[in-house]
């Protein structure tokens, strides 16, 4: 819970905003113009489930139009209000701009617990909410482009599309009109694990970062460092599965809803995911210690602190005792405005939401692009590359054998380069890349300038130079 002398979350990133823009020179009335939700719409509709009519509340923010489409989630839980989806509407604004993704920022969200229905109702609802939405154009390739958040997945965007598709029958780029659909419906290899993934390159991105180590009291490198992770859905789970499975790193807490599992030698991301995935529950769990009060986990020792779950978790109320060093924000909003400021002051470096979760919307990007172009990434390169890779091995070969020197190229060199890029690995590639730029134009501002104290004043310095940008570019 949050202590209740805590900015709302809106007003948090309002805080955050306001801190950024003082140390900047916009011209007269466009920091206004920026920091404003431009609308945000409330539907409530009515549907037939179980011999009765249901009415339920749906909100669809647009934040900045500076670019469009607006792009952002869509939200199914019973925490979702006005003030939550505004606030992540704006996050998703700074976040697109961050990362060079061409849209403005929108959210959505749908006040329901989606446990509480089965799969048809949930079409049922999905469809519904979507109709509302489309009708209006705020579900549109060309105008706001929806995806997964929390609660919602690659299900709920097919039906989204399938919706579209029945609306708009001669729209040959409606497929487009929102990301993280499956595979077999229009969406790209890559989207689902792509949040979890891009957490991962950002903490690649700051372990290059050599002052940025030593700002957050840091040695390189990442493997074995003990990471505490709380949250383990689409996210969480992947963030830790690929620290703990391809960077060495030490899952030593995994903090849930029930409770948090504790070993100081490194949980097992995927048994604990399985284990959840059929019991509900990380209750039983056999390898591990069961701790029934998990929040307090958040203030183990440990060398990174990655929240994936809810906004506010570290608040007024323990920002105090948060011991790690570097805190990686792969939720929205997980750190209030309050708990932020308590945290500089202590020396913890956070790398920012905005930053840390974009793969996301990166890959979303991708999907989106694909869908307009209606061709698979790679596929008029791919065996053209692996042929002119071919050449060269065999031209290798071919030198090594006439000369007598008798070299051989192993087989896992030749595995590896004769296979050409596939969709996914173009998908990393790019993700990758994404991240990597990102980080560094965040580190330019913080390592540059002695009045930016924190990367998230960076990040946000960063992208609203480019929304202003992009404003005047228009003659605003
Ligand atoms: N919901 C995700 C986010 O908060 C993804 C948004 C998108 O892909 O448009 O960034």
């Amino acid at each position: 819970m949050q202590p209740s002398n805590e900015p709302s979350f809106r007003d948090s990133v309002d805080i955050m905003f306001n801190r950024a823009v003082a140390l900047m020179d916009l011209p007269p009335g466009l920091e206004e113009k920026i920091r404003v939700c431009n609308a945000t719409y409330t539907v409530r509709f009515g549907v037939r489930l179980r011999g009765k009519i249901q009415t339920f509340t749906g909100y669809r923010s647009v934040h900045s139009e500076h670019m469009e489409p607006v792009k952002g989630g869509i939200r199914y839980s019973l925490g979702v209000n006005q003030n939550e989806v505004e606030a992540l509407a704006a996050l998703m604004t700074y976040k697109c701009a961050l990362v060079e993704a061409p849209f403005g920022g929108s959210k959505g969200g749908l006040c329901i617990d989606p446990r509480d229905y089965d799969d048809h109702e949930l079409e049922l609802i999905t469809r519904r909410f979507a109709y509302e939405l489309i009708k209006r154009d705020m579900i549109n390739p060309a105008q706001n482009v929806p995806a997964p958040d929390m609660g919602t997945g690659e299900r709920e965007m097919a039906w989204i599309a399938d919706q579209y598709k029945r609306m708009n029958t001669t729209d040959i780029n409606g497929v487009a009109c929102v990301t993280g659909k499956p595979t077999h419906a229009g969406g790209i290899q890559g989207r689902t694990e792509a949040t979890g993934r891009g957490v991962q390159y950002a903490l690649h991105a700051f372990f290059r970062d050599g002052m940025g180590l030593d700002k957050a009291g840091l040695k390189g490198p990442l493997r074995d460092k003990r990471v505490i992770v709380q949250g383990l859905g689409n996210v969480g789970y992947h963030a830790a599965k690929f620290l703990s499975e391809e960077d060495g790193c030490r899952i030593t807490a995994i903090i849930e809803r029930d409770g948090a599992l504790h070993d100081e030698g490194g949980l097992d991301v995927e048994a604990v995911y399985q284990w959840i995935a059929k019991h509900g529950t990380i209750t039983g769990y056999p390898d591990a210690t069961l701790e029934a009060d998990g929040a307090r986990l958040l203030e183990n020792d440990c060398d990174v602190l990655i929240p994936a779950a809810l906004e506010g978790v570290i608040n007024l109320g323990n920002a105090e005792r948060i011991k790690a060093p570097l805190v990686i924000e792969a939720a929205n909003g997980p750190v209030t405005a309050g708990a932020d400021e308590i945290l500089r002051d202590k020396g913890t470096v956070i790398v920012p939401d905005m930053y840390a979760n974009a793969g996301g919307v990166t890959v979303s990007y991708f999907e989106w692009v694909k869908n307009l172009s209606h061709i698979r990434f790679g596929r008029m390169q791919r065996r053209q590359e692996e042929a002119r890779h071919q050449l060269i091995v065999d031209e290798l070969e071919r030198l090594s054998a006439d000369s007598g020197i008798g070299w051989q190229l192993s087989p896992n060199f030749k595995e590896k380069y004769l296979r050409g890029a596939g969709e996914l690995e173009l998908v990393r590639s790019g993700l990758d890349d994404t991240m990597s730029t990102a980080y560094e134009s965040m580190a330019q501002v913080w390592h540059g300038r002695e009045d930016v104290r924190d990367l998230r004043t960076a990040a946000y310095l960063v992208s609203i130079d480019k929304v202003a940008a992009s404003y005047r570019a228009k003659g605003l």
